[in-house]
């Protein structure tokens, strides 16, 4: 099962979630459904840089982005 991180843009809190078809992603702090989803921890060992040094990309969102 795929495992996801998101980010809440309600309290700005991190926070991973096992996404499953049905599966509705909120904050587990305070609820909200507010949230960006970040990259897949799904396979990935160690916490990979983000190459964007301003955070997400404003184009894609994708860590892995070629075009921006
Ligand atoms: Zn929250």
């Amino acid at each position: 099962m795929p495992i996801f991180e998101y980010r809440c843009n309600k309290c700005d809190c991190d926070f991973e979630q096992i996404v499953n078809k049905n599966t509705v992603v909120q904050c587990e702090k305070c609820g909200s459904k507010d949230v960006n989803k970040k990259m897949s921890l799904f396979g990935v060992s160690g916490t990979e840089k983000h190459v964007h040094s301003g955070g997400d990309c404003g184009g894609c969102h994708k860590s892995s982005c070629s075009t921006c």
